[in-house]
């Protein structure tokens, strides 16, 4: 107790003097902190300092309630797109490792996967990342400091250690960046106790075994999808639909192609209870919303993809007046990513309506350093962002779904062009391109403007990347099919779609 008093003692008078300093002489320790060191904090720091900004970032990771950790980077780095992304590539080789057996590779005996050797390489190549972040901030000068940061007021951040040992500093402008973390559903008895969420999945050291994976969107799926893919018996539980916000002709085609290759779906499904067996097993209790009835299995592995909570409880906003979305508990920022605080802004999953993808924290981070410098007045974009759903089967996209085309314009106002396509891959290899599928929609009359494009197939991340800059700058149906195609690719199939929906037509693709 006297500890703690002298603590908070010296932390008051430390607070005192620098913040009495910086109101006499007008004077700040930086022209820019940040805090959260992730995606859209780092590049937001690193710009600031390029442009000749005194900076410093914050970054500090609590554990999972499991007690997993990791360095430097934020999510996507550590426990988001780059572990995930390793790990799909690692479920794409098992089945590519099969086509080659048609290909005439031989390969004897069955095939099998390690999941330690994996999570090794993957942890290795996170520390790596870890590391180069740290010389970069170096190189450019940030200050980066391991600590918990707080803000005192608009123009003070105090940084604790973990240790509890606190710095103060000052600056004329704070950005927030510190992101979000997976939520727990805490009402269902032993979800915390016996669950794990995207935080713990890639630092586990051994395979999770049969597992059970609750929700639906993004990470359920792409999480759900790496590990059948592993060979692992996985079950999702849905409790409405799949990939909400997304096209639900596209998000079914991949949940189907998910379920042709081994994933088990379980539908209008919400679950009631986690206990832990005498044999170490899970047994998870579910109620299909359906029928009424309860459903028990037993599992290795519980994991909770059920959507993520801003990280705003060390910040000591509600004192200061930072004006909070009520709903979400996200911070409400202006198109400059102002806050409602004079000198305080903020960039990435922490902000209320802004994508939750780590190109737009990028830029935002990056955008908002120059607008602070005074290099430009230009504001981020938030439109039109194309996005990659990382599935077996990927799905990219960028604009409208064909449900919000059509309440947004009228269905007879929109004209959708289709394609069943069949990568050329899969024929020697005889796999099933079922689900492998082109939809562009566009407006019906005039010039055609695009307002969606979808693909689901291989590479869908790729093939979206590029086809997103003409749909950036307002690409129409006419210059879609005039751009000569690149033979032979699953891109190509874009530049060649004729077939319309209202034709009614076979969208099936046959020959070149
Ligand atoms: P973060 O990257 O979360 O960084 C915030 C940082 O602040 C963290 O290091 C945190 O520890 C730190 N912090 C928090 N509070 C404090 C504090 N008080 N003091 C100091 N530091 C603090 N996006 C894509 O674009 N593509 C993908 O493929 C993709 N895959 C994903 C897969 C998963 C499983 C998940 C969970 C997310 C994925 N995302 C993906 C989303 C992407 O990771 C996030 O949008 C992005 O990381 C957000 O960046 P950020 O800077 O807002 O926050
Ligand atoms: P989301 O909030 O998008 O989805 C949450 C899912 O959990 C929904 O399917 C929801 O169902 C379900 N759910 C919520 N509560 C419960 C409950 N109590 N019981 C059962 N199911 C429940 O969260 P994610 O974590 O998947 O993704 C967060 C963000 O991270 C995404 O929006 C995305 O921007 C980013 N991300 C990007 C990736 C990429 O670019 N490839 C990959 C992964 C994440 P319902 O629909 O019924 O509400």
């Amino acid at each position: 107790m006297a500890a703690f008093c002298r603590g908070r003692h010296r932390w008051k008078r430390n607070t005192y003097f620098q913040i009495i300093t910086r109101n006499l002489t007008g004077k700040f320790d930086y022209d820019l902190v940040v805090i959260g060191g992730g995606s859209g904090g780092l590049a937001c720091s690193k710009e600031a300092a390029q442009l000749g900004q005194k900076v410093a970032v914050l970054d500090y990771v609590e554990p999972s309630v499991k007690g997993s950790k990791w360095g430097l980077g934020g999510t996507c780095v550590n426990v988001g797109c780059i572990p995930k992304k390793l790990m799909h590539q690692t479920a794409l080789l098992g089945s590519a490792v099969e086509d080659a057996k048609k290909y005439g590779w031989q390969i004897p005996g069955p095939v099998s996967h390690d999941w330690s050797t994996m999570a090794e390489a993957v942890q290795n190549y996170i520390r790596s990342l870890n590391w180069g972040h740290r010389v970069q901030l170096q190189d450019k000068k940030v200050k980066y400091l391991n600590l918990k940061g707080r803000l005192v007021d608009d123009h003070t951040v105090s940084g604790l250690t973990r240790a509890g040992k606190e710095t103060i500093l000052t600056a004329r402008n704070i950005v927030i960046a510190t992101g979000g973390r997976p939520k727990y559903p805490t009402h269902v008895p032993g979800a915390v106790e016996h669950g794990m969420t995207s935080d713990d999945i890639f630092w586990l050291n051994e395979s999770p075994g049969k597992t059970l994976v609750v929700g639906a969107s993004y990470v359920a799926l792409e999480c759900a999808g790496f590990l059948t893919g592993l060979g692992l018996d996985t079950t999702v539980l849905v409790r409405s639909i799949a990939l909400r916000g997304f096209d639900q002709q596209m998000a079914g085609l991949v949940t189907d192609h998910m379920r042709d290759h081994g994933t088990t779906f379980c539908w209008r499904s919400v679950p009631r209870r986690v206990e832990r067996l005498g044999s170490g097993e899970l047994q998870v209790t579910w109620t299909d919303t359906g029928t009424g009835q309860d459903q028990v299995d037993t599992f290795q592995s519980v994991l909770w993809a059920v959507g993520r909570a801003p990280e705003t409880r060390a910040l000591g906003l509600e004192g200061l007046g930072v004006r909070l979305n009520q709903d979400t508990g996200k911070i409400l920022v202006a198109a400059d990513e102002a806050t409602s605080v004079p000198g305080l802004y903020a960039v990435g999953d922490i902000c209320q309506g802004r994508p939750e993808l780590t190109p737009t924290a990028i830029r935002a981070g990056r955008l908002l350093a120059r607008r602070l410098a005074g290099q430009t007045a230009q504001l981020m974009n938030y439109d039109n962002v194309a996005t990659t759903v990382f599935t077996p089967l990927e799905y990219g996209c960028v604009g409208l779904s064909e449900e919000e085309a059509e309440s947004k314009h009228g269905k007879d106002s929109i004209e959708v062009y289709h394609a069943f396509y069949k990568p050329l891959e899969f024929t020697v290899a005889e796999k099933d391109a079922s689900q492998c599928y082109i939809k562009v929609v566009c407006e019906r009359g005039g010039d055609q403007k695009i307002l969606g494009m979808h693909i689901t197939g291989p590479n869908a991340g790729e093939v979206t990347q590029g086809f997103s800059m003409g749909f950036q700058w307002g690409a129409t149906y006419r210059q879609l099919v005039e751009t000569v195609g690149i033979h032979p690719t699953c891109a190509e199939e874009l530049t060649k779609l004729n077939i319309s929906k209202r034709s009614g037509l076979d969208a099936t693709v046959t020959g070149c």
